[in-house]
């Protein structure tokens, strides 16, 4: 398989770099479409720093503040209906992972008139409309990937659209509006970022600038494992953290996921365990399966988080996950069909057995 790397978005990154990038908001055009979630953005200051830039630079904007968590097919399809009436010239997303992707995908279909039973093709034309991500939480890396993630209620599952002209241009990086993240939203997108960076280092696509950016990312995503278990994270831990699901959002744009985001997605459609939680709940007993084929990279992988063994990781993934979710065998075994002809799967240098799959969800819940 040829390998490549490639990030086209440009990383903007540090303390009220918002502000300080006023020209570049500038250049987008007149008016914005500003795509964020229900409450957080107008309570963690993203929103008020970036309209206080569109109003000093004399641009209009307007406001659409439904993004729900995990968004729809649907929904995305009502956003674009007001990015249409609205006119506008560029696309600005404030939020997670979902208010990001909801506006690549509102963006991409209120330029381009895309039936709903075609989305998944990923027959795209270039329209689209310039784009500035600023991520409030610190896991996705949504700001830098060329993917949607959406609730596909046909599927049953999550399942993403991905194409280049889904990167944004650019990408807004400022730790100061995580400063009142909860530690349950903290663990699990920095369980999703780790996620992020350990599933590219044993993807097909893994590359050696992938892996140079995601043995860096879990470093830094490993120097927070102690505050991370306190929930108290000063503003430059959360900034690590920031720039390390950055570095993993640039990993997957290369390598894509595997197998943890596949059973993941089962347990957040069906059980509505949220992104990051979920991929952690399977990513301890994955690693032991994948060690058993492929123990020098597994071991590669331990060596960045300071850790000698699994069962090491394991111990720090229960204290930060507590109490784990339930599960039947015959909901298991749904979810490992799912996951067994799921296209993440079949990414991984090791693909997993049936039986293997079975062994990891049942050693992951219920315990
Ligand atoms: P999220 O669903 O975007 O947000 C989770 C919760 O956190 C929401 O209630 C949100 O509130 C709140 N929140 C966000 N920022 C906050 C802040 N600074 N302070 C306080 N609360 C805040 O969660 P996420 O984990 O970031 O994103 C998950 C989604 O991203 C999933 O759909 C997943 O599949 C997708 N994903 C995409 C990619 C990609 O490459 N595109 C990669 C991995 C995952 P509000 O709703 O009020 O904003
Ligand atoms: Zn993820």
């Amino acid at each position: 398989m040829i390998k490549q790397y490639y990030m086209p978005t440009r990383v903007l990154m540090g303390e009220d770099c918002v502000k300080a990038n006023s020209s570049e908001f500038l250049k987008m055009g007149k008016k914005a479409l500003i795509v964020t979630g229900k409450h957080s953005a107008k309570i963690n200051g993203a929103l008020d720093d970036v309209i206080d830039v569109l109003s000093s630079n004399g641009q209009k904007w307007a406001l659409y503040d439904k993004v729900m968590t995990n968004p729809t097919v649907e929904s995305t399809y009502e956003g674009a209906a007001f990015a249409r009436s609205e006119n506008v010239d560029f696309v600005i997303a404030i939020g997670g992972g979902s208010p990001m992707d909801a506006a690549k995908t509102i963006n991409l279909l209120a330029c381009q008139d895309i039936p709903m039973d075609k989305l998944y093709d990923g027959q795209y034309s270039d329209e689209i409309l310039p784009m500035i991500l600023v991520p409030t939480t610190a896991g996705t890396g949504s700001e830098v990937t060329p993917y949607a993630i959406l609730t596909n209620n046909r599927l049953q599952t999550k399942k993403s659209i991905g194409s280049p002209i889904l990167f944004p241009q650019i990408a807004i990086l400022d730790a100061k509006y995580m400063d009142n993240l909860s530690k349950e939203i903290t663990i699990n997108t920095a369980l999703d970022a780790l996620s992020h960076s350990i599933e590219g280092m044993l993807s097909l696509r893994a590359n050696p600038i992938t892996d140079s950016i995601a043995l860096e990312s879990i470093r830094r995503i490993s120097l927070c494992f102690e505050s991370l278990k306190s929930g108290r994270l000063t503003r430059a831990e959360r900034f690590e953290l920031l720039y390390a699901s950055t570095l993993a959002g640039m990993v997957i744009s290369n390598t894509k996921t595997t197998a943890v985001h596949s059973m993941g997605y089962s347990l957040t459609y069906f059980h509505d365990i949220d992104h990051g939680r979920a991929n952690g709940l399977v990513l301890g007993e994955f690693l032991k399966y994948i060690e058993k084929s492929w123990p020098e990279r597994v071991n590669e992988i331990l060596s960045a988080m300071g850790y000698g063994t699994v069962n090491e990781f394991i111990i720090l993934l229960d204290e930060l996950l507590g109490d784990r979710e339930k599960l039947t065998d015959e909901q298991i075994e749904k979810y490992v069909s799912i996951t067994a002809n799921s296209s993440n799967a079949k990414n991984c240098r090791v693909v997993l057995s049936i039986e293997e799959l079975t062994e990891i969800f049942k050693n992951s819940v219920n315990k």
